[in-house]
């Protein structure tokens, strides 16, 4: 039985140092996802594979947070995509005011659970990739992909109305050209404030760093040259944005 005192997570890490960008995190993974993403590393969570997710309540959470709580600015909620269970997160958010700020990773297509979640003030930061082209990176047939775009970026117009500071990861991956870039950068710059947006250009990697979702997909696609998100980099900073970040691993691709 399910209550909206209780999420479905795959776990969490009480203390970590690489979920939000600056700050320290206690990151929570939950289950579910309305994307399929071809190089997503987290399908297995995605899918809700029932080796690894389970209900827990959310005062079990609290307590953990709590323990934590001294060394970690952020509760960093990731997954899979933690609005699917908009309900036990505002559970769990409202439980956490004065402790710790709140984060939620999400892909940004379920507007109407943000906006219920904006409106009661519990979103301090939102890490969110622009996945672009989306149907490319999406993974879901064409006919939804325009509708999902499009709540994509009406949830980042609520951000900006709500103040909420934003981390934009680019993943980069070999088709995502300076021009396709530019072409959905033009339709997001005016919905982010560059003063509270930092930009992460994120290589996409495959075997055996992770283990993705469509593996020939990645043979083809991951693995970017380190030079292509320098480029990128500075398309960014072209267009505003003066926090910008780019995250390889250096000799790849080999
Ligand atoms: S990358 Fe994120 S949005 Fe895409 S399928 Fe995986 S969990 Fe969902």
């Amino acid at each position: 039985m399910t209550s909206d005192s209780q999420l479905l997570i795959a776990g969490w890490k009480a203390v970590s140092l690489v979920d939000v960008h600056g700050y320290s995190s206690f990151t929570l993974w939950t289950c579910g996802c309305n994307l399929k993403c071809p190089f997503c590393h987290n399908w297995k969570i995605a899918n809700i594979d029932s080796s690894i997710c389970k209900y827990i309540s959310v005062e079990t959470i609290l307590e953990e947070i709590l323990a934590s709580s001294s060394l970690v600015t952020y509760l960093h909620v990731t997954g899979g995509e933690p609005l699917i269970q908009w309900r036990g997160l505002v559970e769990l958010f409202k439980k956490t005011r004065g402790i710790v700020l709140n984060s939620l990773n999400s892909n940004l297509t379920l507007y109407v659970p943000l906006k219920r979640l904006l409106e009661l003030n519990l979103v301090h930061h939102v890490a969110v990739d622009l996945k672009v082209p989306p149907v490319k990176l999406y993974g879901l047939p064409p006919s939804s992909v325009e509708r999902l775009w499009a709540m994509f970026l009406k949830s980042l117009a609520l951000l900006r109305q709500h103040h909420v500071l934003v981390e934009l990861r680019i993943p980069v991956h070999r088709g995502l050209t300076r021009g396709v870039l530019e072409r959905y950068l033009d339709q997001v710059r005016g919905l982010l404030d560059p003063e509270k947006t930092v930009v992460i250009f994120n290589q996409l990697l495959g075997e055996p760093i992770v283990n993705p979702r469509n593996r020939e997909w990645c043979r083809e696609n991951c693995f970017p040259e380190e030079a292509l998100l320098v480029e990128l980099a500075e398309v960014a900073k072209s267009y505003g944005f003066s926090s910008v970040h780019i995250k390889s691993i250096p000799g790849f691709p080999q």
